[in-house]
């Protein structure tokens, strides 16, 4: 039967392959020697290089890019990631990193790998002590303003999905942040899938392992310190000023995300330029994760054994303005993400199973500076206080702080109170109220016709099984601080690199990674 001939070899083969084949690693293999016609013995070593899920027919189908060795043993190199190669810097120049974020730590892994050597400063705690005061959240309804589900070591992606997917067209760039969270303990399949995710219970290993790598090289990350000022003579950043009157010198990054609402306060009253931008507003919709997956695979039967918790991504356009799906968790819960008192804010994530009940999104839109008049006296911070307003309304003292404002999905469509309330995966609880009305009536009323929309095209996704729970406000920064497109410096000081969400510049984990480093290389080179 096997008539062809092996000899030493390296294969490079595309497969389109049912799940079961795709994901069981014998079947695979009896796959692949059928298609090159040799004796499964002769296959050594199978490596998939690309694997995305085709589920846009009946049978959903698997796509893998594979490179087979065939009477041969791969090298090493060939095996595992090269991980980048950081010096001991502790006799190199001093730059500060304000926030350690994916920003803040890839600027800093960076400036290491360049000879400099970062002082990470980062108002919350250690990503280890950082879960005790997200679970004191659910528990107690108390938000600390320093340690919650968007301040701490690791960011506003720590406790996520850990999506990693990005719209950046920059491969190399995106394959190198990669590597290294794969060089980090971040599991190899993330090099390999489409769509890949780390999942909310691994990325504490790796943000503590990519601490480990700057403090191993010499660099510092200082916990628990607020940067409060800017040290500046003239036009020249020198430093910051942190909450115990410290002051820590050097060319600063200022990486701290879009819910450092006191920077953007900050930067304002000191006069330097910075610009309102657009958000995105909504809720988090939430389905039974089976509901989706019978939906998306096409099969009443739900997703089998092989396939991953189905994914969904919706998109439409409502009298001008996007209404679209945003971080979308399958097999993941809401999450209360306010930073402070007052406001009651979702968001969501997913262990890296994606094996939970429900499947979670922020159904958001789009939101520009124009859209709110009533707030131009703020200037540069009308975008913020709108967002603030709308975390506002939501927040309700009566009902325990974190508890939010729910509405069935069609109630919600149709304008009607809901009755009853589906069981959710929000641990601090849920109450119904008018989302309707809770929301300003121009997202309310886009939001509705979005809804109508999205269950024409999707049967079965528009159902009072699912549940809007508010608010979703930090899409992204409602601030943008503008900077010089060659050397990133802000426009108007030097010394001063506003870097990654917080300054308008990314959006996701991996283009803050990716904004993070070429911050990096910019205040290396100014440097220099
Ligand atoms: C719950 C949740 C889930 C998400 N899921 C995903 C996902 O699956 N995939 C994805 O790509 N993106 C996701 N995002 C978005 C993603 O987390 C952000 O885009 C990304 O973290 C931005 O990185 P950053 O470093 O620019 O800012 P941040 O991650 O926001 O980091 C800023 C850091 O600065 C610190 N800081 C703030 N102010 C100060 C100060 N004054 N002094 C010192 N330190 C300060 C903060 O504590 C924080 O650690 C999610 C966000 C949230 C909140």
């Amino acid at each position: 039967m096997w008539h062809k001939q092996t000899i030493q070899m390296i294969e490079t083969l595309e497969m389109r392959v049912t799940p079961e084949v795709a994901y069981v690693p014998l079947r695979l293999q009896a796959a692949i020697s059928t298609r090159l016609q040799i004796d499964v013995n002769h296959i050594c070593h199978v490596k998939i290089v690309r694997r995305s899920i085709d589920a846009r027919q009946r049978q959903v189908m698997v796509n893998l890019s594979l490179k087979i060795w065939v009477d041969e043993n791969p090298s090493e190199v060939d095996c595992a990631p090269v991980c980048p190669v950081y010096p001991d810097v502790s006799d190199g120049r001093q730059a500060v990193v304000v926030g350690a974020g994916p920003a803040g730590l890839f600027a800093a892994l960076r400036l290491i790998e360049l000879g400099m050597r970062p002082v990470v400063l980062e108002r919350g705690k250690s990503v280890e002590e950082r879960g005790k005061d997200m679970a004191r959240i659910a528990r107690e309804n108390v938000v600390d303003p320093d340690s919650n589900y968007c301040f701490g070591e690791g960011g506003a992606g720590a406790y996520s999905d850990g999506k990693l997917y990005t719209r950046s067209k920059k491969r190399g760039s995106v394959e190198e942040v990669l590597r290294t969270l794969v060089c980090h303990g971040a599991s190899e399949d993330i090099l390999v899938d489409a769509h890949p995710h780390i999942g909310t219970d691994r990325l504490p290993k790796v943000i503590s392992a990519l601490r480990h790598t700057i403090l191993k090289s010499g660099g510092e990350v200082r916990f628990s310190t607020r940067v409060d000022d800017l040290v500046m003579e003239g036009d020249n950043v020198k430093g910051v000023v942190t909450s115990d009157g410290s002051i820590i010198s050097g060319p600063v990054i200022l990486a701290t995300g879009h819910s450092a609402r006191d920077i953007y306060e900050m930067l304002h009253r000191r006069g330097v330029a910075i610009e309102p931008k657009g958000i995105a507003v909504g809720v988090r919709l939430e389905h039974p994760q089976q509901l989706i997956d019978r939906i998306q695979y096409h099969n009443p039967g739900g997703r089998g054994k092989y396939l991953p918790a189905a994914e969904y991504s919706m998109l439409t356009r409502v009298e001008g303005r996007g209404v679209y799906s945003f971080c979308m968790c399958p097999g993941g819960v809401i999450i209360p993400a306010a930073t402070g008192t007052g406001q009651l804010v979702v968001n969501g994530m997913s262990p890296a199973s994606r094996g939970g009940k429900w499947a979670n999104s922020g159904m958001v839109v789009e939101v520009l500076p124009e859209d709110l008049g009533e707030y131009s006296d703020a200037g540069p911070l009308m975008v913020m206080r709108f967002q603030e307003d709308v975390e506002r309304s939501f927040y309700d003292d009566a009902e325990g702080s974190q508890n939010a404002p729910a509405q069935r999905m069609r109630d919600f469509v149709d304008g009607k109170p809901s009755a009853s309330l589906p069981a959710t995966s929000y641990a601090p609880g849920i109450h119904s109220a008018r989302i309707d009305k809770l929301l300003p009536p121009f997202i309310a009323g886009r939001l509705q016709k979005g809804f109508a929309d999205f269950g024409r095209k999707s049967r079965g996704f528009l159902t009072n099984e699912a549940v809007l729970i508010g608010a979703e406000t930090r899409t992204s920064s409602p601030v943008r601080i503008p900077r010089d497109p060659e050397n990133l410096c802000h426009v108007a000081l030097s010394g001063l690199y506003p870097c990654g969400e917080g300054a308008g510049y990314a959006g996701g984990i991996v283009s803050a990674a990716i904004d993070g480093r070429r911050c990096a290389e910019a205040l290396a080179a100014a440097c220099r």
